[in-house]
């Protein structure tokens, strides 16, 4: 198997399953029992939140664990909407739909206005707009992610900020695709609030955190046990907490090695890809850029193949997993929102391809002569060269 889809989600390191092992059979005690082994327990949660937060530089009492990143998505919104009275969002058209989705339901059942900063044909937040957004509505909720999990583009988030702040606004981030793959340091970038989940960063699924500095509000989630300094009650996910500490741990000891490898993977797929001289093929977003997308991820347009057949299930049948865009997407309505929100009048099949420090230059060049051949099959309707 070739596996280029990490973007939605990577295998889980082995060491990361070695420190997790013991929290699902030796020390399989309540958290907050009071006796020695769920004290045991206890600590380990703790000491994770202290190892997440020390990545991060912010506190560990800013750090609570969560289910994964679109629970925390849901609590950071209706949070600060509730908590700071805000009748005004400005969100981007192509952010993760754990965020869309929580703004519309307040849309409609809230009457909360919603608006949209112009993006241009890349991706790219335009920052005047967003400015003239923030004059009109002061004290506004402004939710933009730092990496876009399906072109890859990244946004100047400690920018959003600094121009956020100056009309008081309340900044949200998803920051689920730059976790572990850059140096994010809450403290400084002005985030009122932030979301990260584990299974991004070879760690294990359904764990996540939210970020809430100090000072702002949060109100509580779950009701019951009194977890999470009472906002989310319920015994925690201990192993995969463990684990997901130990996943970061990991990824940020190793950043500028896998951002490297990620590069020459990428550097090698683009012009493997351009090489194959195909009619209307294109980039989709920054992706193809270096400096304005993440290294691990690479969205393209490909022609439509006839028949109906989709280029993403040919790979698959040979092995090769790539995505048509977010794998949660797939689940609900198919296509993608991110391309069609940037490419409304395009018609081509969109593949992404993500990468980790699993993938190799073999495996993508097995890719690209698999795509290859592909085209090279409808040559009368493709121009295809160097084979
Ligand atoms: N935000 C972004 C940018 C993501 O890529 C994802 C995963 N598709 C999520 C949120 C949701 O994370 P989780 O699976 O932990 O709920």
């Amino acid at each position: 198997n070739i596996y280029l889809d990490n973007a939605a989600t990577t295998a889980i390191d082995s060491e990361v399953l070695n420190v997790m092992m013991p929290y699902l059979y030796r020390y399989y005690g309540n958290p907050s029992s009071n006796h020695s082994l769920g004290r045991k327990v206890h600590e380990a949660i703790e000491t994770s939140r202290r190892t997440i937060a020390d990545i991060l530089d912010v506190l560990p009492e800013e750090i609570f664990f969560t289910s994964g990143a679109t629970e925390a998505n849901n609590w950071a919104i209706s949070s600060s909407l509730e908590a700071y009275r805000i009748k005004h969002i400005i969100t981007s058209a192509i952010e993760h739909k754990s965020i869309l989705e929580t703004f519309t339901e307040h849309f409609y059942k809230n009457k909360i206005k919603l608006s949209f900063v112009n993006l241009d044909r890349k991706g790219n937040i335009n920052l005047n707009h967003l400015e003239q957004l923030l004059v009109e509505n002061p004290r506004s909720l402004v939710s933009l992610m730092h990496v876009n999990n399906e072109i890859g583009n990244i946004t100047n988030i400690e920018e959003v900020s600094e121009l956020a702040k100056i009309y008081r606004g309340i900044i949200h981030s998803d920051i689920v695709q730059s976790l572990g793959k850059f140096p994010v340091q809450l403290n400084s970038n002005g985030v009122d609030f932030a979301v990260g989940s584990g299974h991004k960063i070879h760690g294990p699924k359904g764990v996540g955190f939210l970020f809430a500095r100090k000072r702002t509000n949060l109100h509580s989630l779950l009701h019951g046990g009194g977890q999470e300094r009472g906002y989310r009650g319920g015994t925690e996910n201990v192993a995969s907490i463990v684990g997901f500490a130990k996943a970061l741990e990991i990824a940020n000891s190793n950043i500028e090695k896998v951002h490297k490898h990620n590069q020459t993977l990428k550097e090698r797929l683009i012009s493997g890809l351009k090489r194959l001289d195909l009619e209307e093929f294109e980039f989709n977003g920054e992706s193809e850029s270096l400096s304005k997308s993440v290294p691990n991820i690479l969205n393209a347009r490909f022609p439509v193949l006839p028949n109906n057949r989709l280029l993403q299930n040919i790979l698959d049948e040979q092995g090769i997993h790539v995505s048509s865009g977010s794998a949660c997407l797939n689940l609900s309505k198919g296509g993608s929102h991110v391309i069609s929100a940037l490419y409304p009048k395009s018609d081509g099949e969109n593949v992404r391809f993500s990468f980790s420090k699993y993938n190799s230059l073999f495996e993508i060049d097995t890719a690209v002569r698999a795509i290859a051949k592909v085209f090279k099959q409808e040559k009368k309707r493709f121009l295809v060269k160097d084979l």
